[in-house]
């Protein structure tokens, strides 16, 4: 199984370990494979007997085929161990009526990129033996949040590895704050920046593009890789839940095998709904993609009109991971529909204009698998209440904004035409406490980490593991610099 960039019509090869090695492709596009591995009957039917690490090898193996299936099988058995999923890697919820949730936020930050994030490390040292690479890979990330501790948990004492991540200071929350400072491991650095998050994104660029950094690092025996969600490395391990919530449903009889189901995604850089899509061109009955956005429909206008365009208002929503106006993930799904020589025009389009119209063929193919909605701020909070109210469900921002586009679908759909409808759970309430209460009717405490109390005395659920006593944990790291300095604090770090 080889790989080869979206925007390469001349189709150039690279193997499973480069291509998680290097992340992006030369020419600026994504990796995607060749061609699809399939998924029988007979190996779903398999499936459904095996626990979540085995189904997890068994996909991930069909398409890492320069690593050994006892490498994959003992990675996947690491990442999704009891110890770091105790409610279970990806534990298929019922809701009401047809509606399930695929609860992917029981991991060590309580967030979905925890799926992939506790597997991709293990993968990318193997990728360093594999590909003959000499020095130890530097990570580095700059985060608005979630994603620097998500990186740091699944980074942190992994071998020839080190992470060092970037926030800046006064912009995330304080309960993001004490989950990075007090982040374990003896390869991890965690660096506050005086400045926003673009000028901690733009120091972490300029980093990558500065020659002389790249010559200083060498000297140390550090080559430079990024946790980026456009890895190939983050995307193929999503894959396994979809096929995995399909298993559970013939398990629990909601589903005779063969029978379709539809999928619903809150979605911000595509990359969750794609590997959904990639189960399907599997072989997955999947029907239908339901593409979940918030205030930021950047996406549902594209899937209603061919039309992408990010000239527009950016909104700040209570669902932040869902806040981004360039879906990069799109790019692989275009490529799949319009191949590589129009999707590089499409991508030049867009850098140099901010917009792109597809061709009337491209729409056609995709909308015939996706549809888009979105819900906004109030439609959001009505959600979680209404979902708490009638069915004591328990939904965090980004989840209530798929549970009601979920529900913009279903109402669509005559009796006959319904089927389950899987709705991706990208994150526990507990990771957005506050708006989360707020939404229920109660104003929010001052104290943002007394929300956390006082969403679970009032529902009566419990805190998850990675957040219960935060406030009591030894702080490590409190380093504050300028954007500026960067540099020295990298070089510093690998001395
Ligand atoms: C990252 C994230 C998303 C969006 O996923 P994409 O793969 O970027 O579409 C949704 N919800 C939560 C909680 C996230 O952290």
């Amino acid at each position: 199984m080889m790989y080869q960039s979206t925007r390469d019509p001349a189709h150039k090869k690279y193997s499973a370990a480069e291509v998680i090695k290097m992340g992006l492709a030369p020419d600026g596009g994504l990796f995607i494979p060749e061609t699809i591995p399939t998924l029988t009957e007979e190996e779903i039917t398999a499936l459904c007997g095996e626990s979540y690490p085995v189904r997890a090898a068994k996909i991930l193996s069909k398409f890492l085929s320069d690593y050994t299936y006892e490498e994959i099988l003992a990675d996947c058995e690491a990442a999704y161990a009891e110890t770091s999923f105790p409610g279970g890697a990806a534990p298929l919820v019922h809701v009401r009526d047809n509606i399930y949730s695929l609860e992917l936020w029981h991991g060590p930050t309580a967030a979905f990129k925890d799926m992939a994030l506790q597997i991709m490390p293990r993968l990318l040292s193997r990728a360093l033996v594999k590909t003959g690479e000499t020095r130890d890979a530097l990570i580095l990330v700059a985060t608005s949040g979630d994603t620097g501790k998500a990186a740091l948990e699944g980074y942190k004492d992994i071998d020839r590895i080190k992470i060092m991540v970037f926030y800046p200071v006064d912009g995330v929350s304080r309960v993001q704050k004490l989950q990075m400072a007090t982040q374990t491991g003896d390869n991890v650095n965690v660096c506050a920046i005086r400045g926003n998050f673009d000028d901690a994104q733009t120091g972490v660029k300029k980093i990558f593009g500065d020659a002389d950094m790249a010559a200083q690092l060498n000297e140390r025996g550090f080559v430079l890789s990024s946790a980026n969600s456009i890895n190939w490395g983050r995307l193929a391990p999503q894959i396994v839940y979809y096929v995995s919530a399909y298993c559970d449903l013939v398990n629990a009889g909601n589903l005779a095998l063969g029978e379709t189901m539809d999928v619903c995604v809150p979605t911000g850089n595509f990359g969750n709904i794609f590997a959904g899509y990639i189960a399907k061109l599997m072989g997955l009955p999947i029907r239908h993609f339901v593409c979940a956005s918030n205030k930021n429909n950047i996406l549902t206008d594209f899937l209603r009109t061919g039309t992408y365009d990010r000239n527009r208002a950016f909104h700040l929503t209570m669902s932040p991971s869902m806040d981004i106006l360039i879906s990069s993930n799109l790019e692989r799904l275009l490529c799949f529909s319009a191949g590589e020589e129009r999707t590089a025009s499409y991508m030049e389009q867009l850098k140099m204009t901010g917009a792109y119209t597809v061709d009337a063929d491209v729409l056609s193919e995709i909308t015939a698998n996706f549809s888009g909605y979105f819900a906004d701020e109030q439609a959001t909070a009505a959600t979680i209440k209404s979902y708490f109210e009638h069915d004591h469900y328990l939904a965090d921002t980004h989840t209530a904004v798929a549970l009601s586009c979920a529900e913009q679908y279903l109402s669509t759909l005559s009796a006959e035409e319904l089927r389950p409808i899987v709705v991706d759970s990208t994150a526990s309430p507990y990771k957005f406490a506050a708006d989360v209460y707020e939404s229920l009717g109660k104003s929010q405490p001052a104290d943002p980490l007394a929300a956390l109390d006082e969403l679970s005395i009032a529902t009566g659920t419990e805190i998850p593991y990675p957040l219960c006593g935060l406030g009591e944990r030894t702080v490590r790291f409190t380093t504050v610099i300028d954007a500026d300095d960067m540099p020295a604090a990298v070089l510093d770090y690998c001395n």
